[in-house]
């Protein structure tokens, strides 16, 4: 039976627009439908526009404390955010991508459908007036912001998602942050840059879960610094007008704020996509697929936020490639212990693969090498003392099996790990490799020459 397309991919987010032009460049005819703005949660309303505005924050941080540098003449009392101006490069930077991405999937002769599609059978959606047949699909329709149940809402509430958080107007005066995961933990550096007075209130006993404990604590401690306040071990059960509740210790406590921004977690978002109606498997709101990203239904493969595996943008595209060899006859497996993750804050963190504590739970035999950027000479020379490169090998093999870092520039520097991991490389190998001076980079070979008690610039 002939099909309109080889292949068809549901959504145009980092896994969708990736995967359709990975796919037509294997030959593939290819049809990409989004509803929205290619470029997904990502490009229009996640990654890049909170980088953007978290720019201007570094921008005006550094200006405010131009006098460090001896540089004189700052008058703190006129230098101002202009949040309209900001909001204008906000959006210029979006529809420079949005227009880019559009111009690859063209140049690479995908079909770009701006629609809602939803399925009648494992190989048809219906998506607007159009119904399109394909030999396989891959749903890439991504996730959607988690607004708790258990947490209970009353009155009137002024609360907000990172969505509306990118497109304020004006920075409120105070801000209660629930979460203090990544989202959470980007706004609070971010709003609180701005002039706002941001508290968080964390369910867990330290922010950023992902990240070693002894790394995540130095950008806390750093946050705090700067003003911002952060109760840990804060359930929160309760929002009721603008105070929010919460247990401490086992007190019940409450504060109250401008705005409540909500930075609970996210959730893949099916709706209206009739995935159930075909037969596709879910648990709880996420897509089943096995180690090939392929669904129950043998022609449909779900990659991205929708798998619920990892909601990353990087790991999405990443999937999405994977995904498109497997439909092409390959036998491709996305690991998920090599990935990495990146907090754009001040010091930037950045971390991949086990922490300490985990660490320990698998191995017997580990080896933690730790150096800190104040030992660090480019870290001296740019103020940036504030931060530790931690790493963790297996002692027997010389295996890496995790680096968290907190520093300046660390989100570029993770990509070296990621390489030196996926090409399975040993700590030697990284310590035989010659890094450049002076950068930051060089605290990762001390790091791990600490772990043997052989770090040269840190004793
Ligand atoms: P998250 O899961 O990273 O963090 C949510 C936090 O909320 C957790 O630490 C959790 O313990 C806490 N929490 C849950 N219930 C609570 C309660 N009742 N009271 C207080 N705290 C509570 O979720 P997120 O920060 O919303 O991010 C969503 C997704 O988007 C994540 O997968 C994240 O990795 C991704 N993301 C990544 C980046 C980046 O890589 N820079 C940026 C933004 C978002």
């Amino acid at each position: 039976m002939g099909f309109d397309y080889d292949i068809t991919v549901l959504g145009g987010g980092p896994g969708g627009y990736v995967a359709a032009i990975c796919a037509a460049q294997e030959g593939k005819k290819v049809c990409l439908i989004e509803r929205a703005n290619v470029g997904g949660v990502c490009l229009n309303e996640g990654c890049i526009p909170t980088k953007t505005l978290i720019k201007t924050a570094s921008v005006y941080h550094n200006i405010l404390h131009a006098a460090d540098f001896g540089v004189e003449g700052v008058n703190a009392d006129s230098i101002k955010v202009s949040m309209p101006k900001l909001q204008k490069r906000r959006q210029a930077v979006i529809d420079q991508l949005v227009s880019g991405v559009k111009g690859l999937l063209q140049a690479n002769k995908v079909t770009l459908i701006e629609a809602n599609a939803h399925f009648s059978d494992i190989h048809t959606v219906i998506a607007g007036n159009k119904t399109i047949t394909s030999e396989y699909f891959i749903i890439a329709t991504g996730s959607t912001v988690f607004i708790p149940p258990f947490i209970t809402l009353e009155g009137k509430n002024n609360i907000i998602t990172s969505k509306e958080a990118l497109l304020l107007e004006k920075i409120p005066e105070s801000a209660i942050i629930i979460g203090g995961g990544v989202i959470g933990i980007e706004f609070a550096y971010l709003l609180n840059t701005l002039g706002c007075k941001v508290t968080v209130l964390e369910l867990l006993d330290n922010i950023l879960p992902m990240v070693d404990e002894e790394v995540s604590a130095i950008a806390r401690k750093r946050l705090v610094k700067d003003g911002v306040t952060i109760h840990t071990g804060a359930k929160v059960g309760r929002v009721k007008d603008n105070n929010v509740f919460y247990e401490c210790n086992g007190a019940e406590r409450s504060i109250s704020a401008d705005v409540v921004l909500m930075a609970v977690g996210r959730v893949p978002d099916t709706e209206g996509l009739d995935a159930q109606k075909i037969g596709i498997e879910f648990d709880k709101k996420a897509i089943i697929v096995d180690e090939f990203g392929r669904t129950n239904v043998e022609n449909i493969y779900a990659i991205g936020d929708v798998n619920g595996k990892v909601m990353l943008a990087h790991t999405a595209s990443h999937e999405g490639i994977a995904a498109v060899e497997n439909i092409c006859g390959g036998n491709v497996k996305v690991d998920y212990n090599k990935i990495p993750s990146c907090i754009y804050i001040e010091p930037e963190v950045s971390c991949i693969g086990l922490t300490e504590k985990q660490a320990r739970e698998l191995y017997t035999d580990i080896k933690v090498g730790k150096f800190p950027m104040v030992a660090n000479g480019k870290s001296l020379t740019t103020g940036d003392t504030d931060g530790l490169v931690k790493v963790i090998v297996d002692g027997n093999l010389g295996e890496i099996l995790g680096v968290h870092i907190c520093g300046n520039h660390v989100t570029e520097m993770i990509s070296e790990i990621s390489l030196a991991m996926s090409l399975e490389a040993t700590f030697e190998e990284v310590i035989a490799t010659i890094h450049p001076h002076p950068t930051v980079s060089e605290a990762i070979p001390e790091a791990f020459m600490a772990a043997f008690g052989k770090a040269i610039h840190f004793k």
